[in-house]
């Protein structure tokens, strides 16, 4: 169902307790969820477990009360998301928009040119038809993305050819950030997203 009005959230990877940039994210989609009287959720991106951090998640929600930023709900923590993730897989995997990568990084490295986000994958195993326990990349569409930012105006980005085919789930059975952000964002009902500009690189995939 669509929400009725605004609801930002703010989703802090558990990787180490709250620093200061995260805080002022934190602060920035809070003020603008508070002041249109909106909703403000929050989400632990715990999705890459072996980056999180024992005690992290709990110390950044502590932080963030001890700031006054109060949350509405519930939070969200990804870890316990993988079925919703496996949903989504699923669907794109019968509209036939993934398939399976066995590049390892070396052989991207030795191959790919640079995009704004590290390495573009050359397309090597988009038409291998390979099975098994591999990455599971996005079969990105030849179009411009096109998104308005409140800050840079009206941003572009063709992902086909600034980051390639991007991976969803990686060959250790984790699904990436670039996945859960997208499922969890149309789950939680989130309008507006207010973050970090290190992640204005990642709005075109994930749209
Ligand atoms: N979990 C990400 C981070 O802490 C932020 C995700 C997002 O806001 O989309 O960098």
């Amino acid at each position: 169902m669509a929400p009725a009005g605004y609801r930002g959230r703010f989703a802090p990877t558990p990787s180490g307790p709250l620093h200061f940039g995260s805080l002022v994210a934190a602060l920035g989609s809070w003020l603008d969820a508070r002041a249109r009287g909106g909703a403000w959720l929050l989400r632990i991106e715990d999705v890459d477990t072996p980056r999180v951090l024992p005690g992290a998640a709990d110390a950044i929600l502590r932080a963030l009360e001890a700031h006054g930023l109060t949350w509405d709900g519930l939070p969200l923590w990804q870890s316990r998301r993988g079925e919703a993730y496996r949903a989504a897989l699923d669907d794109l995997r019968r509209d036939r928009l993934l398939y399976g990568c066995a590049c390892s990084r070396k052989d991207i490295a030795a191959r790919a040119r640079r995009g704004v986000d590290g390495p573009v994958y050359p397309g090597t195993c988009r038409a291998r038809g390979l099975r098994g326990a591999l990455a599971w990349r996005l079969r990105v569409p030849q179009q411009r993305v096109l998104f308005p930012d409140r800050l840079l105006g009206q941003v572009g980005c063709d992902v086909a050819r600034e980051c390639g085919d991007f991976v969803l789930r990686r060959a250790d059975g984790i699904h990436t950030y670039q996945l859960a952000v997208v499922v969890d964002d149309a789950a939680q009902g989130i309008t507006h997203v207010v973050r970090g500009a290190d992640l204005l690189v990642s709005t075109p995939r994930q749209i």
